[in-house]
């Protein structure tokens, strides 16, 4: 039986998917690229994203989805705090793997002025800086899609080590590619597509996200020591929070669209 939706007369696919656990069942021996293939013939172009930090690793899976299908809309989170380095490793892979719609996503103006004028919400609270900069703005950037793709390994760890390959997440189909894959099969990748690295890799950073919150890390740790170090926190809550219904009320995101010229 074939997992993709099927067409509509219009040959566009309808809105009746597979459950996430037939999908997860069918997946769970297969590729990244057959997961994205299989993502992307499921749901179309126009409902699929992927969310990428632009990370240390993140080139691995941007690269698989570049040779399936580089239109792909990729959904990144500019929180505010970000490295110079990343935004520019973001430019970086766009140009290099051909990113045809990358979605830089901001937080909204109005609520950072009023939650966080101080620009100190990281330290008092950073479950609230994570929602308001992270959790709503992918919320209300994943409102036009039906699923997404997203980069996390069991290798990594805490939350992640049994993550499926296919799950519901809220209205959604979350697609993990890397769910099986080890870090020697990412480094891999990096070798083979000859990708750069994230410019502060060779600093020490494992793990990179909001410069208040990422710290170096020993190559003995795990890759998400760095990340909020001395405290509980292991997780910014984009993938613990279910993303909502379809036609619950969010306002339109603070995006920047970057297409090739
Ligand atoms: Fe705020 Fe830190 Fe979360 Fe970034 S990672 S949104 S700075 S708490």
């Amino acid at each position: 039986m074939s997992l993709l939706a099927n067409p509509s007369p219009s040959g566009r696919p309808t809105d009746h998917f597979p459950p996430a656990e037939e999908l997860d069942r069918a997946l769970r021996g297969s590729s990244p690229a057959e997961v994205i293939a299989t993502a992307l013939g499921t749901l179309g172009r126009e409902r699929l994203a992927l969310v990428s930090s632009f990370g240390t690793e993140s080139a691995a899976l941007l690269s698989v989805m570049a040779e399936v299908d580089p239109a792909i809309p990729v959904i990144f989170l500019d929180t505010g705090w970000l490295f110079e380095e990343t935004l520019a490793y973001r430019d970086t892979l766009i140009a290099t793997l051909r990113l045809r719609d990358v979605r830089s996503i901001r937080p909204a103006q109005e609520t950072l002025s009023l939650e966080d004028p101080e620009r100190e919400l990281w330290f008092a609270d950073p479950d609230a800086c994570c929602r308001i900069r992270k959790v709503e703005p992918l919320q209300r950037a994943l409102a036009p899609f039906r699923g997404w793709i997203n980069g996390r390994k069991r290798f990594q760890g805490g939350h992640r080590t049994a993550i499926p390959v296919v799950e519901q997440d809220g209205a959604r189909l979350k697609f993990n590619p890397f769910a099986n894959i080890s870090r020697e099969q990412i480094e891999a990748i990096y070798r083979l597509a000859r990708l750069p690295p994230h410019p502060l890799a060779a600093s020490g950073y494992l793990s990179v996200g909001c410069m208040p919150c990422t710290s170096r890390s020993s190559p003995d740790e795990d890759l998400r020591a760095g990340r909020w170090r001395g405290r509980p926190k292991t997780e910014c809550g984009i993938h613990t929070a279910k993303t909502p219904s379809d036609g619950v009320a969010v306002a339109p995101p603070d995006m920047i669209r970057y297409v090739p010229v």
